[in-house]
Formats: C-alpha cells, structure tokens, sequence
C-alpha cells in the first residue's frame, strides 16, 4: 500500500541556504532534507540571512518540504572533560537554537557526546546539564539526542543511556526533547533491527517511549551486528540490507515520522536510493 505521508529525504548542503536545498531536495524526489547549521568540523558560522530561513518559510509549503532537520557539528562534546571543549560545545548549542528561532518549528540534532574516560555517568550528568542549562528560552525548535553506534566513549550507546539523559533533564529543558534513531548506529550498537525490529521498538518504547521518537536516520551499516563502528553503508550494501531498511520505513511505529539518508553519496545517489526505497513501499 502507498504510503502518500512518507517524509523521506537526505542530508544535503545548504552552503546556498536553505531554500535552494529545499528546491534541490524536491527535484530528487525528497520531500524533507537535513543539513547541517554551519561547517560540521569547526564552528564557522554564516550570515544568518543566508541560511535563507525567510525564502525556506515563505516556499516550503508549494515545495512540499519539510520539516528540516539540522544537525549539530558533529564535533562538539557535551561529555568532554576539559572546560573549554565543554564551553565550545555549549556555546555553539545555544547560538545554534537562538538562530533557529528565525525557521521556527524544526528538529536540531545532535551526538550527546563522549564521555572520554569519565565514564557514561559523569557523561550523562554533563549531557543533562547542558540541556537544563544552556537552551535559551522560548525554543520553538525540537532538540534530538541520537541513538549512538558506541564507538570510543560514545553516551547514547543504549536506550538506558539516552533514558538516563532524559530523566536527569527532567522539566528543566525549555525545548521539547526527543530522540532521532540511527539504523546504523543502533545495529551496530548491537540492536537487531534485521531479525527482530518488533522487539527492538518494544525495547525501545519500554525505556524511553515512542512518543519521544522524533526522526529516523535511515542508513545501512559496513559492519556487523554489535560492531561498534559507525562505518555508514548505502541502502542495501551493508550488514542490514534493503528489505530491513523496507521494514522500518513500513512499520506502523515509524511511518509518520521523518526519515534521512546519512549514506555515502552524492546527490545523484540520494536521488537514486529515494527512488529505490519508494519503488518498495
Ligand atoms: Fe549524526
Ligand atoms: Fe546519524
Ligand atoms: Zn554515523
């Protein structure tokens, strides 16, 4: 059966804002797209008028794209145990959600970090910390933590963990908090999404609860079950396969949410693994 609400979409460049990336999202057949908001290795930030949020807003609902998820740089530590990576991380945190109050409405991601040999307790607590202190209020914007492969000291490596960052925030976050779940990273966390997704969902609606569940990264994994890599596959030649990534895209509990291919392509092959994903629903 179609599935006419599907948000399916990829990671792209918004280097010429956010508008055109909505314009180039629908000419690949996306009908939502994530980007990240500014250079994901350093912390250099462009003029906020050309993130082009007024042009996104005003053309959004012809393009029929939306929402779009931002992504944090993936380099910022919310667990890190030196002061100045910590401030780093928070202040870019708090520039990034005041200037998404200009494209009110969307999802912000981000990697709650690595705890780097303090220990996921000590990293949970800083994780908490950043979120009970330093969202500026009001925030229209939805703050994702993802579900993390494990690598290194990676926190969010499980559903407690994530539950754990939840809990210790507790009212204290002005933004709503949710959760984006990687297909790779919790395959390779060591959830078998391939031979028993009910399950995983089960296990994830028991301790965090899939109301919290806002996004999905739908990618394929280089890696086997359990490896803790993080390697990113595209759909259908890793270790999950294409008819698993079928199953998540189909599955009454995910279906209404947005998913984003994180795969290793170009546009063209975003393009092509839209198409291919469509043609299985
Ligand atoms: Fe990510
Ligand atoms: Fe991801
Ligand atoms: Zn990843």
């Amino acid at each position: 059966m179609k599935k006419p609400n599907l948000r399916l979409g990829c990671h792209l460049s918004s280097a010429d804002g956010c508008f055109l990336a909505a314009v180039q999202a629908n000419s690949i057949g996306a009908n939502t797209f994530q980007t990240f908001t500014r250079n994901p290795r350093g912390g250099a930030v462009k003029p906020i008028e050309e993130m082009e949020f007024d042009e996104y807003l005003a053309g959004a609902a012809d393009l029929d794209v939306s929402p779009i998820l931002f992504h944090a740089p993936y380099t910022l530590n919310f667990a890190a145990a030196r002061e100045e990576v910590l401030r780093f991380a928070r202040d870019t945190l708090r520039d990034d959600l005041l200037r998404l109050e200009r494209c009110p409405g969307q999802l912000y991601n981000f990697h709650p970090g690595s705890h780097v040999g303090q220990g996921p307790e000590r990293g949970i607590e800083l994780i908490a910390e950043t979120l009970r202190t330093c969202v500026p209020a009001p925030c229209s914007t939805t703050i994702l933590l993802e579900t993390m492969s494990g690598k290194g000291s990676e926190v969010g490596r499980t559903f407690e963990e994530l539950r754990a960052i939840i809990d210790a925030v507790g009212d204290a976050c002005p933004a709503p908090l949710g959760v984006c779940l990687d297909t790779c990273h919790i395959w390779d966390a060591g959830y078998d999404i391939v031979n028993d997704l009910d399950g995983v969902l089960e296990e994830f609606d028991r301790v965090v609860g899939l109301g919290r569940l806002k996004a999905v990264h739908l990618n394929d994994s280089m890696n086997p079950l359990g490896a803790h890599k993080d390697r990113h596959a595209k759909i259908g030649e890793g270790h999950i396969g294409l008819d698993a990534l079928v199953r998540v895209l189909k599955h009454s509990s995910l279906s209404h949410l947005p998913f984003e291919l994180e795969t290793p392509n170009e546009v063209d092959g975003y393009q092509r693994e839209i198409a291919l994903l469509r043609s299985r629903l």
